[in-house]
C-alpha cells in the first residue's frame, strides 16, 4: 500500500521535554477503516503521542500527514476542523443540558471556519441527531438531562458529540474505565459501527477490551515503539511480554 491510502500517517515523531524524550522516533500508520490500539506502561509516551496528533503539543523532529494535510505545524483547532476528533478520559459533556441539546451544540452548523463540515438544513441536523442517538444507545434519551446519565452513557454521548461533526479519525482514551461489563460489550459494538467509514485510534489498558476491538495494536514503552501488529503477534511478542503483558 502506498502511503497515500494512509488516513494518518506518523514519522519518527519525536518530542523533548527539556531533553527528556517522551515519545522517541515513533511511526505510526492508520488505514481508512482500522481501529489501531495503542498500549503501554504509565509514562511511556501514549498521551504525548495524542497530544501531538491533535495539536496540542508540537514535535521536535519527524511528520504527522492526515490525508492530504500536514498536521505538523498546524495549530490545534485547525486540526480539529480537518476532521480529527479527540476524547479524553473523563466525560466531558453539558450536565445541565439535555442529551438532544448536547448533541446539537456539537454540530458544526454556524460556525464560520467549520464551514466545510457544515450541515445543510434544521432537517438535517435533526436527522444526525437521531442518527448519532441511535448509534449511541440514547435515542429513547434525548430528553434527559446529561447529568442524570449513568457514567457509561456520559461516555457514548460524549462520542456522539465528537460524531456530530463527523470526523474522519476519532481518538479515544480508555473508553471503557469505569464502565459495567454490558457497557463495555455495547462500547465494543459501537466501535466495530463507527470504524466502518473512519479510523479510531484508541489508548487502553484493558486488553480483554483490546483484543475485541484492535485490528492491529501499538505497544509503545519508554516513548519508543516496542512492537506493532495484530493482538495475536503482540501477545505472544517476548519484549512486549516483559515489559508489559507479563506484569
Ligand atoms: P502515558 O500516557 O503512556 O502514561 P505520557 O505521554 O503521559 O505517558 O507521559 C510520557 C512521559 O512524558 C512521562 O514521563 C511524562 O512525565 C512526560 N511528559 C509528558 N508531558 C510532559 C511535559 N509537558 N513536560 C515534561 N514531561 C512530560
Amino acid at each position: 500500500m502506498s502511503l497515500k491510502e494512509y488516513v494518518l500517517s506518523i514519522e519518527n515523531l519525536t518530542v523533548s521535554f527539556d531533553g527528556f524524550k517522551a515519545v522517541d522516533d515513533v511511526s505510526l500508520y492508520l488505514e481508512l477503516g482500522e481501529v489501531h490500539v495503542i498500549i503501554g506502561p504509565n509514562g511511556a509516551g501514549k498521551t504525548t503521542l495524542l497530544d501531538l496528533i491533535c495539536g496540542k503539543t508540537k514535535p521536535t523532529e519527524g511528520s504527522i500527514q492526515f490525508g492530504k494535510h500536514e498536521l505538523t505545524t498546524m495549530a490545534e483547532q485547525h486540526i480539529v476542523q480537518k476532521g480529527v476528533g479527540r476524547k479524553f478520559q473523563t466525560p466531558s459533556i453539558y450536565p445541565a443540558l439535555s442529551v438532544y441539546e448536547n448533541l446539537e451544540v456539537s454540530y458544526p452548523r454556524g460556525r464560520g471556519v467549520w464551514g466545510a463540515l457544515a450541515f445543510q438544513s434544521d432537517e438535517k441536523l435533526e436527522n444526525r441527531i437521531e442518527e448519532v442517538a441511535k448509534m449511541i444507545y440514547l435515542e429513547d434519551w434525548l430528553d434527559v438531562q446529561g447529568d442524570l446519565l449513568s457514567h457509561g452513557q456520559k461516555q457514548w454521548l460524549e462520542i456522539g458529540m465528537l460524531l456530530m461533526s463527523d470526523p474522519l479519525l476519532l481518538m479515544l482514551d480508555e473508553p471503557v474505565a469505569g464502565m459495567s461489563v454490558d457497557e463495555r460489550n455495547k462500547t465494543a459494538d459501537l466501535l466495530g459501527r463507527i470504524c466502518k467509514d473512519r479510523s479510531v485510534l484508541v489508548i487502553e489498558h484493558d486488553m480483554k477490551f483490546t483484543r475485541d476491538i484492535a485490528h492491529r495494536v501499538t505497544v509503545l514503552h519508554q516513548g519508543k515503539l516496542l512492537a506493532e501488529g495484530t493482538m495475536d503477534d503482540i501477545e505472544s511478542n517476548e519484549k512486549v511480554i516483559e515489559v508489559y503483558l507479563g506484569h
